[in-house]
């Protein structure tokens, strides 16, 4: 077969350990015996970032802004005992918020579904995306541990000297008071990625929060996304046969576990910090969860939601043998050759990305697995792959969908 080309350059970047490992046989088995790769290449290994003092993820970033379109490797996030590890300059910081800053984006995880991997959830059947706000709250909170009576107020003063007070509580004795924000700007973006995505997918998306009880906070929030849908996507939605709708965050819970799947829920920052692992561990595996950062402007970055699986790179690198799952990985790059190939209108090239997805999924079907896997499936007696093995297994099924 005549291997497929590229008019456009995906912007590449590589990462770190077990991931790193994954990401050049991936590229070795899956993609370039198949296609003729054109990527621009960015080293985001730590080490790299280090040498370029982070200038190499910046550089990344604006790439990813200019083409549209990335696939990215997990990254270290350095902590004290990278800093001795690598010898590092500077504790850098996460290559992830770096990019997400870079592109004002909204983070979509999703699972990957496969028969034999079952949810706990039973009439779950098509997978939910979380949308997480990445974003302030209590994330950007600043909390003072009161240490006895005395009267805590929130105040602002704006810059042409107006003051807004109130109480936040008369202590008769010590407690606790926190502060936090939100940006009107950043949840303009937060709805419009939503959006977006939502057509994209052509799915149904929900905003839940808790605005009874937050009647200013959470229903800002509300707010804005309502009065961004009515003015920008109501219409839109109607031709996709695609609805939007808002609820309280107790009613999201209650409908989620009743559903079949196949929306997108929305969250705010905690909401979908904890909803997220809720929802991952509940379809069976964070190996089986892909994760797409998209700008409110339509610029997407593909990448598992998993990080770099430390404990197997020590493992390899001592010549052990591992059994890591590279489907998430792997799906990055599905996700982002099929992307690139609507972009440039290039059919064959999300042709690809749809085999190659297919043959992971029959490869896990039909019962060769990671030992992650194999630990969770309902299929009787599975074969247990190594990491190379589980890749060279997939590629044999992607052959025999060319024949
Ligand atoms: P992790 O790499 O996600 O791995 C945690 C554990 O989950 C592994 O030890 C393994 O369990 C299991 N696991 C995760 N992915 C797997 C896969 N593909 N196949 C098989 N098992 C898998 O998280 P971590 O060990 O906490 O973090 C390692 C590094 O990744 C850190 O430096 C962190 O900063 C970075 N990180 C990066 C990203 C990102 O770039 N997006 C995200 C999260 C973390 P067993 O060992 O029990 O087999
Ligand atoms: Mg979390």
């Amino acid at each position: 077969m005549e291997k497929i080309k590229m008019n456009t350059p995906l912007v590449e970047m590589d990462g770190d350990e077990m991931t790193r490992v994954l990401w050049s046989e991936i590229k070795e088995e899956l993609i370039k015996p198949f296609v003729e790769l054109n990527t621009e290449y960015y080293d985001l290994g730590l080490e790299h970032r280090n040498e370029t003092d982070d200038q190499v993820t910046i550089d990344a970033a604006n790439a990813n802004i200019k083409y549209g379109v990335a696939v990215k490797c997990a990254t270290i996030t350095p902590n004290a005992a990278r800093m001795t590890e690598y010898n590092l300059k500077q504790m850098w910081k996460s290559p992830n918020g770096t990019i997400r800053a870079a592109l004002d984006g909204t983070v979509f995880r999703a699972p990957i579904i496969v028969k034999g991997i079952e949810p706990l959830v039973k009439n779950w059947k098509a997978p939910i995306t979380i949308a997480r706000h990445a974003y302030g709250d209590v994330y950007k909170n600043v909390e003072i541990k009161v240490p006895g009576a005395g009267k805590a107020e929130l105040v602002f003063t704006g810059e042409d000297g107006t003051v807004l007070k109130e109480t936040i509580h008369d202590f008769k004795g010590s407690g606790i008071i926190q502060g936090m924000h939100n940006i009107d700007k950043s949840i303009e973006s937060f709805a419009r990625s939503c959006f977006n995505y939502a057509l994209d997918m052509k799915q149904d998306i929900w905003f839940a929060s808790k605005d009874t009880i937050s009647k200013k906070y959470d229903h800002n929030f509300k707010d804005i996304f309502q009065d961004i849908y009515d003015k920008e996507y109501d219409e839109k939605f109607k031709a996709a046969g695609i609805e939007y709708f808002y609820t309280l965050i107790d009613d999201a819970v209650a409908r989620v576990m009743k559903s079949s799947g196949g929306y997108i829920w929305a969250c705010k920052n905690y909401d979908g910090d904890v909803m997220s692992d809720m929802v991952a561990t509940a379809f069976g595996s964070l190996a089986m969860m892909t994760s797409v950062l998209v700008s409110p402007s339509g610029v997407y970055e593909y990448e598992a939601a998993h990080g770099t699986v430390q404990r197997h790179y020590y493992k390899h690198l001592k010549g052990e043998e591992t059994s890591t799952n590279s489907v998430a990985t792997i799906f990055a790059w599905t996700g982002a050759l099929r992307k690139r190939g609507e972009l440039d209108g290039n059919n064959e090239l999300m042709d690809f990305a749809d085999r190659l997805e297919e043959a992971c999924i029959s490869t896990i079907e039909s019962g060769s697995m990671t030992k992650d896997l194999a630990l969770i499936t309902t299929i009787e007696n599975p074969t247990v792959l190594n990491s190379f093995e589980f890749i060279k297994a997939i590629r044999t099924k992607l052959e025999e969908s060319y024949k």
